[in-house]
């Protein structure tokens, strides 16, 4: 394992490895190794022909304040953590060749450095992409790996690389933690037991988010709000930051959607320490959520509702909802709905201001094919469109949503009171996500009864019968009061089941134009 301290020895050495045909590959480190920069080292050696490993306790990017002079190093001991890899080279600069008597060039990065770290630490950024341009241009990588750890730096860099036009491909590793979920860094070791036990506090509230969003929550105000009673809990840990951002841009959202970045720095007795945990789905890996975060889309325009992480969160708990596997007659979820049909179908949720619920609706197994083929026409889709006054598929997707009663369908012709209960909750879920609902279309006397007894929860335990609810008209319309919508007024229709049983109701398309106000007619 070559140790190279000068500048020309370490592009020597860079010229050769080019020369010969090798791909190259740096990682740039501070030394005081640990398991968070062995990661790198692994997959740098994975992927390249050629491995150089940098350590540079680099000045420029320490605050006058900061811990630049006692910054742990111990290069003994670093040469022989990393001689287990059998790298190429060790690049091991002064101060002096790096920044030599009358240096005076900097790189200063725009935007994505002026918040968090570099709101905090003034110049830091300045500092790190100097010395990595630096490092980029003395060694010549073709790929260089970095640290999920310090997600800010990561996009800085990554910016910098495009405005630059830097040749070099960048690789990001997922943030290695302690077993108890710390996240690993040098600067945990000027931390006493007590304050390494307060310093949990920050992988647990990023933990908190994490539930919240699995669980379906994604306004970060609430989420927010939760995760601080985590850190207030916690005496010894000043919070510096803590904030739910876009991971492209940085910039704060309302709303969590797929990729985005809870971040947050905390002091811990004096030691400052930072940490970031990627908002996904509850089956992603962590090099899935880092892919997500990547390359996640911006979304320019707020207001509108994608389908996406919320819904794929939904997916999930129907799929893998304990209750409903514990029935051994249940044989499948409709799970095409949340999967797919969503997202083909509905690129903004905001446009459904009707849900027509209807047992068998958009199961795969069924004679339906309302999504998974609309140009086919089925009696089924003939007959809902009727009823509801529509052309086509392209007039009902542009204001309706079809969906199920019955979430979890059973092999026998009853199903169990407890699946049907779990049915209404995924049901509850599913609806929730359509925030401008105001009308509900029942169809057929099952998904009634569903409605009534799990979903409409009408004041009155007693249930009138179907047919008499229906009555002669057909048809037969309330308002409910939908408490799972925070106590939304909806219009709530109850008609035949299109297909089946003989009779019919008549069409209550003319009730369902749009409202040329936008408002719910359910409060006239
Ligand atoms: P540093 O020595 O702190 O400058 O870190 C060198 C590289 O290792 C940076 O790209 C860091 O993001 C990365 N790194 C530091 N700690 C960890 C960790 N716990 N997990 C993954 N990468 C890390």
């Amino acid at each position: 394992m070559r140790v190279i301290t000068s500048k020309t020895e370490m592009k020597a050495f860079a010229r050769q490895t080019r020369a010969a045909g090798r791909s190259l590959g740096l990682v740039p480190t501070m030394g005081a190794l640990h398991e968070g920069h062995l990661s790198l080292v692994r997959l740098a050696k994975r992927q390249c022909d050629t491995v150089v490993a940098s350590i540079f306790v680099n000045p420029a990017q320490f605050g006058p304040h900061e811990d630049f002079s006692r910054y742990p190093r111990n290069q003994e001991k670093d040469l022989q953590l990393l001689s287990q890899f059998n790298l190429d080279a060790i690049f091991t600069p002064s101060t002096d060749e790096l920044y030599p008597e009358g240096f005076q060039t900097y790189l200063d990065p725009g935007e994505l450095a002026a918040g968090f770290e570099g709101k905090s630490r003034p110049g830091h950024f300045r500092g790190v992409a100097t010395v990595v341009l630096k490092l980029f241009n003395i060694v010549t990588p073709d790929l260089a790996y970095f640290g999920q750890k310090d997600f800010q730096q990561v996009q800085v860099i990554r910016r910098m690389v495009e405005d630059l036009d830097l040749d070099v491909r960048l690789v990001v590793c997922p943030t290695v933690r302690d077993a108890d979920g710390l996240a690993i860094s040098s600067r945990n070791l000027y931390l006493s037991a007590a304050e390494r036990k307060a310093a949990l506090a920050l992988p647990h509230s990023l933990r908190r988010a994490q539930e919240l969003v699995h669980t379906g929550e994604m306004a970060t105000r609430k989420i927010l709000a939760e995760v601080n009673k985590v850190l207030a809990a916690e005496p010894q840990v000043a919070v510096d930051y803590l904030m739910i951002v876009e991971p492209r841009t940085l910039q704060p959202v309302e709303r969590v959607s797929l990729g985005c970045v809870a971040l947050i720095a905390a002091r811990v007795g004096p030691t400052r320490l930072i940490d970031n945990l990627i908002l996904g789905s509850p089956s992603a890996s962590p090099e899935q959520l880092l892919q997500g975060a990547l390359s996640a889309v911006i979304q320019t325009d707020t207001c509108t509702r994608l389908p996406g992480l919320e819904t794929e969160i939904l997916r999930q708990r129907v799929e893998n909802c304990r209750d409903c596997a514990a029935i051994p007659s249940i044989v499948l979820p409709p799970r095409q709905f949340l999967a797919e049909y969503l997202k083909t179908h509905y690129p903004d949720l905001n446009v459904v201001e009707v849900a027509v619920i209807g047992q068998d609706s958009p199961l795969q197994h069924s004679e339906n094919s309302f999504y998974s083929d609309p140009t086919r026409p089925t009696l089924f889709a003939a007959d809902v469109l009727q009823l509801l006054g529509l052309k086509d598929f392209q007039e009902f997707k542009a204001r309706f949503v079809l969906t199920d009663a019955i979430r979890c369908h059973s092999s026998h012709i009853h199903v169990p009171e407890k699946a049907l209960e779990n049915c209404a909750r995924h049901l509850e879920a599913e609806l929730k996500l359509f925030p401008n609902l105001k009308t509900i279309v029942v169809l057929g006397e099952d998904a009634y009864h569903q409605f009534q007894r799990l979903l409409g929860k009408p004041a009155s335990a007693q249930i009138v019968p179907f047919s008499e609810k229906i009555g002669e008209k057909g048809w037969a319309c309330e308002e409910v009061d939908i408490s799972w919508l925070g106590g939304r007024r909806l219009r709530v229709f109850y008609c035949y089941h299109p297909t089946l049983g003989y009779l019919r109701s008549p069409s209550i398309g003319p009730m369902l134009t749009p409202d040329p106000m936008g408002e719910s007619r359910g409060n006239r």
